[in-house]
């Protein structure tokens, strides 16, 4: 870390709504497009059990995911992406359905979705589970495939 890292967090603005916050850039705090943003995971739209980020909402972010934190029995229905979607798990046992195959991943692992798969997840419990669900786009796409 080079220490203007450790700067930028304390200095951070918000905006009206108390979201976002712009970090310093070489001492400036005027908000320009190229500025790095922070942003609080808990002030991402969706629920605790899952939070949504999607990258064209701050510019040229090229990617969206998800942070999943949900208990166990949780996970959404059969569904598919036009682009590859990667699972890494840090916390839980988590059963992937992708395709035909099923797929059983814990803490310390990543399950990669190719585009255009049907794939489904749940957590296997006992406890919760947490995953970052990254979608190879700025912005997510779902076709949900049962009820
Ligand atoms: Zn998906």
């Amino acid at each position: 870390m080079d220490g203007r890292g450790q700067e930028a967090m304390p200095a951070a603005d918000r905006n009206a709504a108390g979201r976002v916050g712009r970090a310093r850039v070489d001492g400036r705090d005027e908000a320009r497009a190229m500025d790095p943003l922070l942003i609080q995971i808990a002030d991402l739209p969706g629920s605790e059990r899952s939070r949504r980020f999607e990258g064209h909402a701050v510019g040229d972010a090229g990617i969206s995911f998800f942070v999943t934190d949900a208990p166990a029995g949780h996970g959404p229905s059969l569904h598919t992406h036009p682009y590859a979607e990667v699972f890494a798990v840090e916390e839980g046992h988590v059963a992937f359905t992708v395709g035909d195959a099923t797929i059983e991943a814990e803490a310390g692992q990543v399950v990669v979705v190719p585009a255009g798969i049907p794939h489904k997840f749940v957590n296997l419990g006992p406890g919760r589970s947490r995953h970052l669900d990254i979608h190879a786009s700025c912005t997510m796409q779902s076709e949900w495939l049962e009820e």
